[in-house]
Order: C-alpha cells, then sequence, then structure tokens
C-alpha cells in the first residue's frame, strides 16, 4: 500500500557527495512551501548539513531522525517548524552513524521509516492542514538509511552534477533503485533527475548535459539550478536561499523547479 492520497514522498537520493542534494532538498522544499504546500524535510544524513542549513543548531537536537529509526519516537514528535512558514524538518544527529548496526538483525530493518511515514500520515491527514509533501535527504551512500527512504518514498528524485562523471554514478544509482522496486517498494517511480551547479561558461558542462537528457529522455526536468555563489553562501546563515536572496539566480531556478515537480505531480496522479 502507497502513502496516503494527499501526501507526496519524495527522496531525494545519489551516493556521491557534493552533488547538491542536501542543497535542492532545502531550497526545493522552501520552494514549495512559498507556492502553498506544506513541507517536512526528513533528514537522514549523520552529518545533519540539511538541519544546519535550516537554521537548527546542534545543540538544540534533543530528539532527531535517530530516534525515529531506532522505533523511540514518531516523525511528528521530531518535527520542527523552520524560519520558513509552512516548512519543517526532522534534524538528524550524528547518532544516526550507528543506526545501521544497531538495527541490522531486526526483521523490519528497511521498513523503519515506512512505517513512521504511515504513522505521521495517519495523525496529519484528518486535520484541517495536512502535510502535502516529504523530501527526504540522503546521506552519500546507498546504505540502509538510502534503503529505508527509498522504501518509504513514491519517487525518487536525483540531483545531478554536472561533471565528468556524472553518468557513471548514475548507472549505479538506477540499478539500485531497481533493486529496491523488485524486492522492497514496487510502486517507486523516479520522478525526475536535476541537473545541478551548471556553469555555462564550461564546454564539458553543456556536454554533460545533452548526454544526461540523451539518457534519461524526459526524466530530465527542464529547469537546470546554475553555480551560483548565492546559493553555497545561504547556509552558513542558516537560511535557504530563497529567503537569502530571492532574487538571485539560484533561488529563482528552485522555484521553477518546484512548479515543475508540482506538474509532473499532477500528471502521475492522474495517470
Ligand atoms: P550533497 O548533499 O549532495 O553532498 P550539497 O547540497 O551539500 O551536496 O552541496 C555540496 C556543496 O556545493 C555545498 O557546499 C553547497 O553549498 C554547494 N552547492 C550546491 N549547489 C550549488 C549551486 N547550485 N551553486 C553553488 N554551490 C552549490
Ligand atoms: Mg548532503
Amino acid at each position: 500500500m502507497g502513502t496516503p492520497a494527499n501526501l507526496r514522498v519524495i527522496v531525494l537520493a545519489n551516493q556521491k557527495g557534493g552533488v547538491g542534494k542536501t542543497t535542492t532538498a532545502i531550497n526545493l522544499g522552501t520552494a514549495l512551501a512559498a507556492i502553498g504546500e506544506k513541507v517536512l524535510i526528513i533528514d537522514l544524513d549523520p552529518q545533519g548539513n540539511a538541519s544546519t542549513g535550516l537554521g537548527i543548531d546542534r545543540q538544540s537536537r534533543k530528539v532527531s531522525t535517530y530516534d525515529v529509526m531506532v522505533g523511540e519516537k514518531g516523525l511528528l514528535e521530531v518535527s520542527r517548524p523552520t524560519s520558513v512558514p509552512r516548512l519543517f524538518v526532522a534534524p538528524s544527529t550524528l547518532d544516526l552513524l550507528g543506526v545501521e548496526l544497531e538495527i541490522a538483525a531486526d526483521k523490519d530493518r528497511a521498513h523503519r521509516m515506512k512505517n513512521a511515514i504511515r504513522d505521521f500520515a495517519l495523525a496529519t491527514e484528518g486535520t484541517d492542514d495536512p502535510f502535502t509533501y516529504v523530501l527526504f535527504d540522503c546521506p552519500p551512500s546507498l546504505n540502509l538509511l538510502t534503503v529505508n527512504a527509498l522504501v518509504a518514498s513514491d519517487s525518487v528524485l536525483v540531483p545531478l552534477q554536472c561533471e565528468f562523471f556524472a553518468l557513471e554514478g548514475l548507472s549505479q544509482l538506477l540499478s539500485t533503485i531497481d533493486q529496491v522496486k523488485r524486492a522492497l517498494n514496487p510502486e517507486l517511480a523516479i520522478h525526475g533527475v536535476v541537473l545541478t551547479m551548471f556553469d555555462p561558461r564550461n564546454n564539458l558542462a553543456t556536454q554533460v548535459v545533452a548526454d544526461v537528457r540523451k539518457f534519461m529522455g524526459d526524466k530530465v526536468y527542464d529547469t537546470i539550478i546554475p553555480r551560483n555563489v548565492r546559493i553555497s553562501e545561504a547556509p552558513s546563515h542558516g537560511k535557504p536561499v530563497l529567503l537569502y536572496d530571492l532574487k538571485c539566480a539560484g533561488s529563482q531556478a528552485y522555484l521553477k523547479l518546484a512548479s515543475e515537480v508540482i506538474q509532473r505531480e499532477r500528471r502521475l496522479r492522474a495517470a
């Protein structure tokens, strides 16, 4: 059984680090919230960059996604508001590093997040203002944390950096998604691939865009996220780039991506 009708659960996954997963989680989440969605970002990376980037400092993280993974707390209990109206975050802590070993022997180890999402959806569905999107931010690895997010999600959004080895990593990710689909989550779909950190002055980047479009066809979003210094500055202020500098090219690109994501959702739902 998938998640309840009103809630869309999307995982941002790529086993490579530094490709823009966290940046996309924060800023796509913010953009979705800005256009009226109610969004929860679930930070499943022990590094906790999404939590920090949303202004949740480490000392204040008394409960976290670790407690959810070990079954001590529900998502609603660990979720916190951010400075963006309608955007919430379930923060992570370094405790997550040990979780894989802690639950390795448990039968439901790959389903912890799926169960948590089900309870979360049940608890919020009936309210006047239910959540409409959950975004998972994953660690740069195809480990049990990422598998939990893949099992709990309706679809995968793949941030791909415009660099030479982009396609190589993509094949590996696609085969993992396929394995999860076959063994654990038959409903899992690929929402799309978003090209990140695009620099038009770099000929190679332009070639990578063409190659990825050839390989993935219309799975690639029209929106391309440019390399933009404002995007990289924003997290140190504990803010999404949309709050830091709404007018910059990076903010505008994430707003465009959000409307594209919503359009695709409508099409997926109609299908
Ligand atoms: P991941 O979560 O995949 O490891 P991040 O989102 O943390 O990747 O991005 C890696 C680094 O690149 C961060 O320092 C981030 O601020 C920077 N970055 C991400 N996207 C952009 C962009 N479009 N322009 C400039 N810097 C970016
Ligand atoms: Mg990250």
